[in-house]
């Protein structure tokens, strides 16, 4: 079997795949029309469950996330009830694909690959976060240099905070449409101009407006939303079909200037649609199920006058201590502040406003779409209530059951699509990372918010028998969320051109790579893509 010298993966981090064929058969996407004609274009899967933080780590990796031990940027440690924020790149329990073609002495370009670390064994370059939707490193290269390079010739990435952290003024949302359209341009001369730099086996490059884009625009892009806010959309009709012109002709670019003989694959996975996670619900929907407790419940009677003395001390302490001092300070702050809100019975932020020792389960951080839901059980967590076995099986019958049960006043229909046990799902050494239930809603009804200029769908009120009427308003910005399906595109010589009929996963693309550099992956819950390797 001979190897193919080259091989171009570029990505659409949470691009969405409807939207491109669609744009694309309109002529609005000239470069993936083309591409959509000329390449195999099969369906991907991402890992059901899970998107935030397990999408890339999977791709990467090429195993589950019960093998990598990723699910979110926010974990709990086993046996603990400490949430920790998790560097992906170096909490991910096995290697990258880029470090087994490193050691195979492949030469290797790697580019903004989302949820990733500078590798230490990689033999070639390095890029992280130099446009993220998530930023965990900040931007930084491998060799070090590179990054005065890459800042000297192209400056930052243009969005240089969250997108989270807008307002979402009327004003800000076409600024912030600029600074994405700029953004994919940028990456596009960047990704051409490294591309050209060395004779690489592999070159992978991910372009990340699309997510920044799907999260914060999708009420823009729906027309229906558009209806009702007139206003906004008078402003930018559709931010979201901008970034996806600006990425379709940065890779038309790109693709321009490669050697034929290089082996292409595009992939737009973990999608975007409207958002419909009911996460701000849930912790008052396991309150009322009676299987959570809040730290206000726990601490039923007043909390002893030390605590309020101790607050008050900590407020005004912090007004009067220079800034250089704070930055010191703040993170036994922020200790301090979250044992007071416990004893005050206030909500603690990590924990959802749950008291997860006095509960027999509790909220884990695992986006709002899918939740995920811990049991507290005796011998795995400190304080655990339910007994593991048949207890605890008993238990999750009856909470799935209990959540299946609850309907939204607005529609009538189940505000939950389904309740599944992840052990189901996944087998591996890191399932002790996961959420046991994960909590799908129903994602028919779209879900506003109160931050992006309309109330619209905003407030969701939910029932059933067990916990009467739950209602609450969602003030999380984000008007898009994602989906597991994507799409891949794959040309190059001897490819040949059509639809695939089989749906593959993105766990698939890691030991595909690698088969087509002539390396084999040690562990991979994924297979190669025999269609693309036929070619070679
Ligand atoms: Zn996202
Ligand atoms: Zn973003």
């Amino acid at each position: 079997m001979s190897s193919v010298n080259k091989v171009l993966f570029l990505g659409m981090d949470a691009g969405n795949k409807f939207l491109i064929q669609e744009w694309a058969a309109d002529g609005i996407l000239p470069t993936f029309r083309s591409l959509l004609n000329r390449g195999l274009v099969g369906d991907t899967m991402s890992l059901e469950g899970f998107y935030e933080g397990s999408t890339w780590p999977s791709f990467y990796t090429g195993v589950t996330p019960a093998q990598h031990g990723i699910h979110s940027l926010i974990q709990l440690t086993p046996g603990t009830y400490k949430f920790e924020h998790i560097r992906p790149g170096d909490f991910v329990k096995c290697d990258p694909f880029w470090n087994h073609l490193s050691r195979a002495g492949k030469r290797v370009a790697v580019f903004d690959i989302p949820l990733s670390g500078i590798s230490e064994e990689l033999n070639g370059i390095q890029m992280i976060e130099w446009g993220c939707h998530d930023g965990v490193y900040g931007f930084h290269t491998r060799p070090e240099h590179l990054k005065h390079d890459v800042l000297e010739r192209f400056g930052p990435h243009p969005l240089i905070r969250s997108c989270d952290s807008f307002g979402w003024t009327q004003k800000e949302f076409p600024a912030f449409r600029n600074l994405l359209v700029q953004g994919a341009r940028l990456k596009g001369e960047l990704t051409k101009h490294y591309l050209k730099q060395g004779s690489w086996d592999f070159f992978g490059q991910v372009f990340s407006e699309g997510h920044c884009a799907g999260h914060q625009c999708w009420h823009l892009h729906d027309q229906r939303q558009i209806a009702s806010i007139t206003q906004s959309a008078s402003v930018t009709e559709d931010p979201i079909l901008d970034v996806y012109i600006a990425i379709d002709t940065a890779i038309g670019e790109i693709l321009a200037h490669i050697d034929p003989e290089t082996i292409v694959i595009f992939l737009a996975g973990h999608r975007m649609a409207h958002y419909f996670g009911l996460q701000f619900l849930l912790p008052d929907v396991l309150c009322r199920l009676k299987v959570a407790r809040t730290p206000m419940e726990v601490t039923a009677e007043k909390p002893p006058d030390t605590v309020d003395k101790l607050e008050a001390v900590l407020t005004w302490g912090w007004r009067h201590t220079p800034k250089s001092v704070r930055a010191r300070l703040q993170s036994l702050r922020r200790n301090l502040r979250g044992w007071i809100d416990v004893h005050q019975g206030r909500p603690s932020p990590m924990f959802f406003g749950i008291e997860p020792r006095k509960s027999e389960c509790f909220l884990m951080h695992n986006g709002a779409s899918v939740c995920g839901i811990r049991l507290n059980v005796a011998g795995r967590e400190p304080e655990g209530l339910l007994q593991p076995g048949e207890e605890a099986e008993v238990f999750c019958d009856q909470l799935a059951q209990d959540l299946m049960d609850i309907v939204d006043l607005d529609t009538g229909k189940p505000a939950v699509k389904s309740v599944k046990r992840c052990s189901e799902l996944y087998r591996g050494k890191y399932l002790d990372h996961l959420p046991d239930l994960l909590v799908e809603w129903n994602d028919e009804k779209r879900v506003g918010n109160t931050v992006t200029g309309t109330l619209d769908g905003a407030r969701v009120r939910l029932f059933s028998d067990k916990i009467g009427v739950v209602e609450g308003a969602n003030t999380y910005c984000r008007s898009g969320d994602h989906r597991p399906e994507g799409l891949f595109i794959a040309f190059g010589p001897g490819i040949k051109p059509g639809r695939m009929k089989r749906t593959v996963s993105i766990m698939d693309f890691a030991p595909t790579f690698a088969d087509l550099l002539g390396v084999k992956l040690p562990l991979s819950d994924g297979a190669p893509i025999t269609e693309i390797l036929k070619a070679r």
